[in-house]
């Protein structure tokens, strides 16, 4: 009995997902999730992944979805099980790549051709649960454009969850959103996010923080995470470091992409006023005929910080002088019109 009224509850919630907002076009074969997954030789997952996504989505989306496929240059047998897999249902898809580009890149070209309504991002490797997708998509609407999925029990080795729970702390730090799990392979989004979003090297680890500087609504639920199951982890431990120094670079194009100035400048006049009170309190002392200056190591060290402080501030103008030329380019995200 009680199985049945879930059944039913469930099924109006699918109903409800499918129809669509009054003011969305409602052609009948319009597609309601599109499924972007990047994979680099993960041939022993597909088949089950597969499997496991259309159970999950012909009803979800009444058989409206897409599963697309990167293929990021795999050299095993990965392409062939998709094909197989398109053959029997011509809703799964395959871009495949000549050779190995990344995990952001392998995102970029699914997301340009993802045509859903929503759009969804998943590992192939059988760590991320299909059937949260429901759950993240739910979440959307409840007015987010970006639900991130948040693997509150991990089943990784040690050596990777340990730094990935520093690299959370100051990314949440840097960024100012309050995620626990950037880097999370299940995430969803409305289009209009995934088609604003330029990811390129590998920025895929910011998704959720190029989306909160572009304006979107972030959030994130707990999610189901399973051990990998065939194959080995395609990143290794040197990713860290990269990992932030990436985040440099989302915070400079991101929060002052437009203002380079308030970057570079207030770093450098805190540094040369710093120079600057240091070399005073040392005129001072050589007036008062404490000492002569060519006692005091402390002034080369007040000179450098005022060097380095306007060549801070220099490179800041060169910045504004950069961003102006280009500024007719620059690409605000507007909500509606009317
Ligand atoms: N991946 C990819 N290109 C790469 C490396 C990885 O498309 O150059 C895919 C990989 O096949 C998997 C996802 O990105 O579907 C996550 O990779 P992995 O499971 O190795 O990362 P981990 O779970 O260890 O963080
Ligand atoms: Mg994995």
């Amino acid at each position: 009995m009680d199985e049945r009224k879930k059944q039913r509850t469930q099924n109006e919630q699918n109903e409800r997902l499918t129809q669509g907002t009054k003011n969305q076009s409602k052609t009948s074969n319009e597609i309601v999730i599109s499924v972007v997954i990047p994979l680099y030789n993960e041939e022993a997952s597909i088949e089950e992944l597969g499997a496991k996504l259309e159970s999950v989505l012909a009803p979800l989306t009444k058989n409206r979805y897409e599963v697309i496929f990167v293929d990021d240059g795999s050299t095993d047998n990965s392409r062939n099980k998709i094909r197989e897999l398109h053959r029997r249902n011509n809703r799964f898809h395959c871009i495949s790549f000549r050779r190995n580009y990344g995990k952001s890149a392998a995102l970029a070209v699914g997301f340009q051709a993802a045509r859903g309504r929503y759009v969804v991002t998943m590992d192939a490797d059988l760590q991320d649960d299909p059937e949260e997708i429901p759950n993240l998509i739910k979440k959307l609407n409840e007015g987010y454009d970006l639900v991130s999925g948040w693997k509150k029990k991990r089943y990784d080795p040690m050596t990777k969850t340990l730094p990935s729970k520093l690299f959370n702390f100051v990314t949440s730090l840097v960024s100012g959103i309050r995620l626990h799990d950037f880097n999370c392979g299940l995430k969803a989004y409305r289009n209009i996010v995934v088609k604003r979003l330029n990811v390129y090297g590998e920025m895929h680890r910011y998704l959720p923080v190029l989306a909160h500087w572009d304006g979107f609504k972030v959030t994130e639920i707990p999610v189901r995470h399973h051990p990998r199951k065939y194959g080995k982890s395609k990143f290794g431990s040197g990713r860290f470091i990269k990992g932030f120094l990436d985040l440099l670079t989302v915070m400079i194009t991101t929060r002052y992409m437009q203002r380079p100035l308030h970057f570079f400048g207030t770093i450098g006049t805190l540094i040369t006023l710093l120079g600057f009170v240091i070399n005073l309190y040392l005129i001072v002392e050589w007036l008062l005929g404490k000492t002569y200056l060519s006692n005091r190591p402390l002034l080369l060290f007040g000179i450098t910080l005022i060097i380095f402080g306007v060549q801070l501030i220099s490179i800041g103008l060169l910045g504004e002088m950069n961003i102006k030329s280009k500024a007719e380019k620059i690409n605000y995200n507007i909500r509606d019109k009317f």
